[in-house]
């Protein structure tokens, strides 16, 4: 299969320009376009061929539910047996934005599209092309992230490109995304609204909107065997580059900032690499950029105060290391605090629970 590729200006999305992809969306084919979050790889959601062609493109378990994308809040009700208390005061507060909610699911949507589940993620995105795309295509939109299943998300049209080359109809390049990590993910068919994946709207947001959320056990620690996690991608390893990743964390947090005891580690063990003739790279921040010797290769994810900008370039650097031959990556960690949460649960699957607290 030939993938084309089209550019649009985010500040300027003409239907004309997206007509096309619309129009290979209704039919049952695949277009990657740009959310606010990561890039998607989307499909008809009501499609069940559709979707398995999803699933063939990334590689992804078949068991692994896959989020329907809507353009409009009143596009909800068709796709879910009821929605909530919880559900309607979230998607009145975050809604578009990056937040994805699991509902019960009417019988319009395919288990195909659910992984076999009797529930639904929904989610309604903030991006423009992403919006107008979904509304254009005229039904909801299955868009996992468009990367081969286990790579770190797409977080621009080149890295969807690297992954998706010869295996889907369209990439639409939006540019860089805004977000760079995943929706957050909260089950609101329970008593209480439950957090499963961490995003940019944080468990404090939550907290503010609907009271007390509570958080899948999942997200502490890695799963023990035999225990099904409430979000079935939760089970895969996520977001791993192809080195072997360790966090190197301090016991304690000080201002949020990286000890010196951290950093000497790190290049301990970056020398321990090199000795035993590997590869070694070392994931750092603008603060601390200067104090690693330059003989490995060193990436900052820019400064530590600013979360965004880290949130934002976590899964661009992960990717790069895998251009890059490294064999052992060390990195600095983060405080949980706001996007923090996100951004260690991210490094943490990475990194496959591989911490060396100091
Ligand atoms: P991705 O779109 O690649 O970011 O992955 C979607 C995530 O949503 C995966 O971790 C899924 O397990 C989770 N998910 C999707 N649908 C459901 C559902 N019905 N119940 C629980 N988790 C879900
Ligand atoms: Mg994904």
């Amino acid at each position: 299969m030939k993938t084309r590729m089209v550019s649009i200006d985010r500040a300027a999305v003409k239907d004309s320009d997206l007509a096309e992809p619309a129009a290979i969306l209704g039919r049952g084919g695949l277009v990657a376009f740009p959310t606010e979050t990561v890039y998607g790889l989307g499909a008809n959601a009501l499609d069940e061929q559709a979707a398995a062609r999803i699933y063939a493109a990334k590689g992804r378990p078949s068991d692994n539910p896959l989020i329907a994308h809507i353009a409009n809040k009143a596009d909800l009700g068709k796709l879910v047996k009821e929605i909530p208390e919880a559900g309607q005061k979230l998607m009145d507060a975050y809604w578009p934005g990056p937040l994805t909610m699991i509902f019960r699911k009417s019988s319009l949507v395919p288990y195909a599209t659910t992984g076999g589940l009797n529930t639904v993620a929904v989610r309604m995105p903030g991006d423009a092309i992403a919006l107008r795309l979904i509304e254009l295509a005229g039904v909801p939109i299955a868009a996992p992230s468009a990367n081969t299943s286990g790579r770190p998300s797409p977080t621009a049209a080149a890295h969807v490109f690297q992954d998706m080359d010869g295996r889907i109809d369209m990439i639409v390049d939006g540019g860089p995304v805004g977000i760079g990590l995943e929706s957050t993910i909260v089950d609101v068919t329970g008593e209480r609204p439950m957090l499963l994946r961490p995003g940019a709207v944080t468990v404090e947001m939550l907290r503010e909107t609907v009271g007390p959320v509570e958080i899948d056990p999942a997200l502490t620690g890695p799963l023990q065997k035999d225990v099904k996690p409430k979000a079935p991608g939760m089970k895969y390893r996520h977001y791993a580059p192809k080195a072997d990743l360790t966090l190197v964390e301090d016991q304690e947090w000080k201002d949020g900032a990286v000890s010196a005891k951290v950093i000497e580690t790190i290049k301990a063990l970056a020398l321990e690499s090199a000795k035993r003739g590997r590869r070694a790279g070392i994931i750092c921040t603008d603060e601390t950029r200067q104090q690693y010797p330059q003989e490995f290769v060193i990436r900052s994810l820019g400064q530590r105060a600013r979360q965004e900008t880290i949130a934002r370039s976590l899964f661009g650097v992960l990717r790069e290391f895998d251009s890059l031959d490294v064999d052992d990556i060390y990195s600095e960690s983060f405080p949980g605090d706001d996007l923090g949460g996100a951004i260690i649960n991210r490094l943490t699957k990475a990194a496959g629970y591989h911490i060396r607290k100091v």
